[in-house]
C-alpha cells in the first residue's frame, strides 16, 4: 500500500518491546511539553504492556488532552442519506451483496425533514454519511452537493445547521473541488485496514478493492482544496498497535507532502452488523481495555489532532475515554437512511450496525455536565478560517483552548435556554455558574456579553 512500510513497523514494534521505564518516562515528559512523537516513540507506548506503565499513559495522555482542549467536547449527529453501496466490504450490512438490507437514498426533501428533526432536538453540527454509488449511479456526487446545500438551508426558528463534514466514498480532484464549493467542513474517508493482505480480503470487490486508491483521496482532497481531513482505523480488522503505528505513518505523509496533519482521527470499532457473518469471529477483535490504550497513547503522539468517538460504544465506555483523549462524539445516531423519524434504530433493516449508545441528546448533554465537562456545539474555527494549518497553529500551542471553552460555554447556554429538560437546564446553569469562577477578569466580561445577547434572543455568536 502507498505510503506504507510494513517491514518498518514491524520493525519498530518489536525494537519497541526492550524500552525500558526510563525511556518511557521520557517519552512521556516529552508529550506533557505537548510535542509530536516520533514513530520509534510511539511504538514504545504501543508495547508498553506493564500495568504501572500502562497507568502513566493514561495519566499523561490526560494532562495533554486538558492542556490542549481542556474540558468542552464537541457533539454531532451522523446524517445517513444512502444506502445503497456499490462494494462488498464483509464487516458492512450496506453491502452489494446483503439481501437483508432494505436499500434507500433519501430524497432531499426527505433529507430536509430529517436535518429538521436534529435541529428540533438541537444538533448543530451534521456527519453527512453515504454508502458508494455504481458508476453512472445516482447517488453520485451531484446528490451529495446538494445533499449538502439541502442541510444548510434548513431553518427552525434562528437554528441552523453550522457544519455538515462529511464521509462518503473516494472521489476524483475534480470532484473534491466541487464537494468542497458546496462548503463541507471535514471530509473523512477510514483506511479501514492499513494491513494490505487484510484490506484485500475484506474488500473482496467494488471500487473500494484498490487501497491506493483509497489512501490516494486524502491525497486528492487536499490537493482540491479540502484542508480539514478526517481519517481513521476500523478496529477489529487488524492488529491494534499495527494500526495505529500505520496510521501514524500515513500522517507523516501527509505532514511532509500537504504541511498539515489530520484535523480528526476516528476510532470505530466493528459491531455486529444485520447480515454480516464476519464480525462473529474476529481474531483481532480489541478488549476494552487495549481500546483505552490505543486512545491514550494516539493523544500523546497526535496531541492537536482531535479525536472522535461514535455512539457504536457503549455509554460507560464513551464515558471513560473523554479524559483519555476524545474531544468529540456523536450523539442519538441512526445509522439507516431516514433513521430520525423511526423510533428504534438497532430493529430497523436499513440500519448499518447496531448502536451502543442510546442515550438522547439531552440525556448525553447531562451526563457530560455531570463529569465536568463542556458540551459544546460550536463551529467557529471553521467559520473563521481556522482551518488546516491555521487552525494548527492555533492548537499546537493549546491556544486555542480558551477560545474553545468560551464558545462551548455560549453554544451550552443556547442549548440550556432553547432544547434542554428541566432536569439539564437545572444542572447546567449550576455548571456554569461554576465554571465561571475559573475564568478571568476579561474572559468573564466577554462572556457576560454574549449571554446577555442571548438573553435578548440573539444566537450563534461566537469568538
Ligand atoms: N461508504 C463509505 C466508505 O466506506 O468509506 C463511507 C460511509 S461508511 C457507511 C462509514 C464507515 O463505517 C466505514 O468507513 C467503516 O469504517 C464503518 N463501518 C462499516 N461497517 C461497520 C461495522 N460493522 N461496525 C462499525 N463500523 C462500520
Ligand atoms: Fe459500502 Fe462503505 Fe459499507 Fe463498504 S463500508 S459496504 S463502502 S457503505
Amino acid at each position: 500500500m502507498k505510503y506504507i512500510d510494513e517491514t518498518k513497523i514491524r520493525d519498530l514494534l518489536k525494537e519497541a518491546k526492550k524500552a525500558s521505564l526510563p525511556v518511557i518516562e521520557r517519552i512521556l515528559n516529552k508529550s506533557r511539553s505537548l510535542k509530536r512523537l516520533s514513530l520509534q516513540e510511539a511504538a514504545m507506548l504501543l508495547a508498553a504492556e506493564d500495568p504501572v506503565i500502562v497507568k502513566k499513559i493514561f495519566a499523561a495522555a490526560a494532562f495533554v488532552k486538558d492542556a490542549i482542549y481542556g474540558r468542552r467536547v464537541v457533539l454531532f449527529a451522523p446524517l445517513y442519506i444512502s444506502n445503497i453501496c456499490a462494494n462488498a466490504c464483509l464487516y458492512c450490512a450496506f453491502k452489494s451483496d446483503n439481501p437483508l438490507t432494505k436499500r434507500r437514498a433519501l430524497t432531499i426533501d426527505e433529507v430536509k425533514n430529517q436535518v429538521e428533526w436534529l435541529l428540533r432536538r438541537g444538533h448543530k453540527r451534521i456527519l453527512m454519511v453515504a454508502g458508494e454509488s455504481a458508476p453512472g449511479g445516482r447517488t453520485n456526487i451531484d446528490y451529495y452537493v446538494e445533499s449538502v446545500k439541502a442541510i444548510y438551508s434548513v431553518e427552525v426558528g434562528p437554528h441552523r445547521i453550522k457544519r455538515v463534514n462529511v464521509n462518503c466514498a473516494p472521489l476524483s480532484t475534480l470532484e473534491f473541488k466541487k464537494l468542497r464549493s458546496s462548503g463541507i467542513g471535514t471530509y473523512q474517508l477510514f483506511q479501514e485496514t492499513y494491513h494490505e493482505k487484510t484490506y484485500r480480503h475484506v474488500h473482496p470487490k467494488g471500487p473500494k478493492s484498490d487501497p491506493d486508491n483509497r489512501i490516494g483521496a486524502i491525497d486528492r482532497a487536499f490537493l482540491a482544496g479540502i484542508d480539514d481531513i478526517g481519517i481513521g482505523v476500523l478496529y477489529g480488522l487488524y492488529d491494534w498497535k499495527f494500526e495505529t503505528l500505520a496510521m501514524l505513518m500515513h500522517i507523516e505523509h501527509m505532514e511532509e507532502k500537504f504541511k498539515v496533519g489530520p484535523h480528526t482521527i476516528s476510532v470505530p470499532r466493528i459491531e455486529p452488523a444485520l447480515g454480516v457473518s464476519f464480525t462473529k469471529n474476529m481474531p483481532y477483535k480489541l478488549s476494552d481495555r487495549e481500546f483505552k490504550r490505543l486512545v491514550a497513547v494516539l493523544r500523546l503522539c497526535v496531541p492537536y489532532t482531535g479525536i472522535i468517538l461514535s455512539t457504536r460504544e457503549t455509554a460507560v465506555m464513551r464515558d471513560a475515554l473523554f479524559s483519555l483523549g476524545v474531544s468529540q462524539i456523536s450523539a442519538e445516531s441512526r445509522t439507516s437512511p431516514g433513521g430520525y423519524s423511526s423510533a428504534d434504530n438497532n430493529q430497523n433493516q436499513d440500519i448499518q450496525f447496531t448502536i451502543g449508545d442510546q442515550r438522547s441528546l439531552d440525556e448525553i448533554i447531562g451526563s457530560l455536565i455531570k463529569h465536568k465537562f463542556i458540551p459544546s456545539f460550536c463551529a467557529a474555527c471553521y467559520r473563521k478560517e481556522r482551518t488546516g494549518e491555521a487552525f494548527m497553529h492555533l492548537a499546537r500551542p493549546g491556544t486555542i483552548q480558551g477560545k474553545c471553552s468560551m464558545n462551548a460555554l455560549i453554544t451550552l447556554k443556547e442549548y440550556l435556554d432553547d432544547f434542554a429538560s428541566s432536569q439539564v437546564k437545572r444542572i447546567g446553569y449550576k455548571f456554569i455558574e461554576e465554571f465561571k469562577k475559573s475564568l478571568n477578569k476579561h474572559d468573564l466580561g466577554t462572556l457576560s456579553k454574549f449571554f446577555a445577547d442571548i438573553d435578548k434572543g440573539k444566537r450563534d455568536k461566537f469568538v
